[in-house]
């Protein structure tokens, strides 16, 4: 199997990119974040309970995401691999990701880490939170303090993958294409 993590701060383009890869390799995405937004909309008990930590731009606490993720993967099969975007997001989730695709006998493959300066997500995610509705798009301090979490609590999952020599560097800027581009180029040098 070919499994992924593309990693990045929030605005990177993770989901813009996770669609492409999937398509072109035939992959189940599984977005945390697309996955929360669910259940907000259906109203579940997992979406009330995450609803306060997503609007604050804080990040879910560990053991909700990680059951909900555990329950993703158990329910998959027959599938060439997985894209995970936005997920994880803290070591202790990289270390539960793992135990749970031991379980799979199938470890991660990579990890892609979309690369974009500050300023330029600023811009992105303040302009993606015109149409979106996404609360957390609409706040200048909200978009500050998910950049101070992805730093804080998110940027050491990156050494976590560097560590298992796992994690490749791509620039996330240029053109929707480009960066694709170079994603499948990073894609085709695992294992
Ligand atoms: P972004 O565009 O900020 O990367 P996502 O759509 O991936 O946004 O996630 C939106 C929100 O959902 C996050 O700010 C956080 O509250 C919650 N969330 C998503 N994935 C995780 C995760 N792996 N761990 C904790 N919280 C998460």
């Amino acid at each position: 199997m070919l499994n992924l993590v593309l990693f990045g701060p929030p605005g990177a383009g993770k989901g813009t990119q996770s669609a492409k890869i999937i398509e072109k390799y035939n992959l189940l995405h599984i977005s945390t974040g697309d996955l929360f937004r669910k259940h907000l909309s259906e109203g579940t008990a997992l979406g009330q309970l995450a609803q306060k930590y997503m609007d604050n731009g804080n990040l879910v606490p560990d053991e909700v995401v990680i059951g909900m993720v555990g329950d993703k993967i158990k329910s998959t099969q027959g599938v060439a691999g997985i894209v995970f975007d936005g997920f994880p997001r803290t070591v202790a989730q990289a270390e539960a990701l793992d135990v749970l695709l031991n379980d799979m006998k199938t470890p991660i493959s990579g990890m892609v880490s979309l690369e974009v300066p500050d300023e330029e997500l600023k811009t992105r995610l303040m302009e993606r939170g015109k149409t979106s509705g996404r609360v957390d798009d609409q706040d200048a301090a909200k978009i500050d303090n998910r950049i101070q979490v992805y730093y804080k609590e998110t940027l050491p999952v990156a050494s976590f993958y560097e560590k298992q020599d796992k994690l490749a560097a791509v620039k996330g800027v240029g053109s929707i294409e480009e960066i694709f581009g170079s994603i499948c180029g990073a894609i085709e040098k695992l294992n």
